[in-house]
């Protein structure tokens, strides 16, 4: 398998994505009376799945992982009290608009509200990304706030998804913060090359390595299904070009919540030059209860985990809490 090496591909298929729930149940083999369900469950959030992902998902099972991470479902809609629209209460640690800056030495900054797929448990489902778009004016400032704190050593490029800006965008917005001094690494929160692998071209690896920022990427995959020959070619050329690889699972119940799957999942992601970095216990967003697993739970999985695999390929359980100094892990 090779790389993809025109820009046009990765664009076609990101504006090409599968929404239209008839046809889900269509090609999958999904009773079709289960379109008007998926429907009504998407308010407020579409379906959107890009077509390279769609493939790896087995027809005829409903409970096939890949699917359950993006198959709408009336669950979404059941108001739990425990759940809210922002648990990470992330409006307070926003000094400018697109960045957050909550943790010592690195900030997140917000470059995108664009996603190729739209993931069911997603803790960005109601984030205002219409009140974030970086304007000229708010990029000057979030340099600024970057420039004015030399304790910034780590810039972090989230979304929605960083690498759904075009290498353009990405190469200047770089370039500008390897002006400053401070500044040593660049980091990026991608599903990007898994959902459309087409995505990793050539044009991007010049983009996000040309200045002397250390580069690293974390992956988010939850599941080795996902990691197809094409996504492998994908991860093989950003290894090479020197770019950190790095994953981020969510742990997520009826897709990932037991031992043999993130076991194979570290394996796969290994021998794909991936470390897994984090596995995340669900944030508590207003519709996505159906996905959790309690705390209790999640430390005897994680038990299991260390008893099967050498220590490097264990991920950090992790939680986000409101107020906390950095992620809690458990
Ligand atoms: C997760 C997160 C980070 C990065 O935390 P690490 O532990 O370094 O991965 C930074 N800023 C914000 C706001 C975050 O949510
Ligand atoms: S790619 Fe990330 S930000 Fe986008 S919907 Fe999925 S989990 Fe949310």
């Amino acid at each position: 398998m090779t790389l993809a090496t025109d820009t046009a591909t990765w664009q076609h298929e990101l504006s090409n994505v599968l929404s239209d729930p008839v046809e889900l149940c269509e090609v999958l083999g999904l009773n079709t009376d289960e379109a008007d369900r998926i429907e009504a469950a998407c308010a407020g959030f579409p379906l959107r799945i890009p077509r390279p992902y769609l493939q790896r998902i087995r027809a005829n099972n409903p409970n096939d992982p890949l699917l359950l991470q993006a198959l709408p479902t009336t669950q979404e809609l059941i108001e739990d009290p425990a759940f809210s629209v922002d648990p990470l209460e992330e409006a307070d640690v926003s000094p400018v608009n697109g960045l957050l800056h909550k943790y010592a030495g690195r900030v997140l900054i917000v470059l995108n509200g664009h996603c190729a797929i739209h993931c069911r448990y997603c803790f960005r489902r109601h984030f205002p990304y219409a009140d974030h778009r970086i304007s000229p004016e708010n990029w000057t400032q979030i340099l600024d706030h970057i420039r004015s704190d030399d304790s910034i050593h780590e810039v972090i490029f989230s979304g929605g998804d960083p690498l759904s800006c075009n290498d353009d965008t990405l190469a200047r917005r770089i370039n500008s913060l390897a002006d400053i001094e401070h500044v040593s690494t660049i980091r990026f929160h991608t599903r990007l090359p898994i959902m459309i692998p087409q995505r990793v071209t050539p044009s991007l690896i010049d983009a996000i390595t040309s200045t002397r920022l250390h580069c690293v990427m974390v992956m988010h995959c939850n599941h080795a299904q996902e990691i197809d020959e094409r996504v492998s070619t994908a991860f093989d050329a950003l290894h090479q070009a020197g770019i950190v690889l790095l994953n981020q699972s969510v742990l997520l119940k009826g897709i990932n919540d037991n031992v043999h799957t993130l076991k194979e999942l570290s394996q796969v992601l290994f021998h794909n030059h991936t470390l897994p970095y984090y596995i995340h216990l669900l944030d508590s967003v207003q519709g996505a209860a159906h996905f959790n697993i309690s705390r209790e739970r999640a430390s005897i999985i994680h038990s299991e985990l260390r008893a099967s695999l050498p220590g490097y390929l264990v991920p950090n359980f992790a939680m986000e809490e409101a107020k906390a100094r950095n992620k809690t892990v458990i």
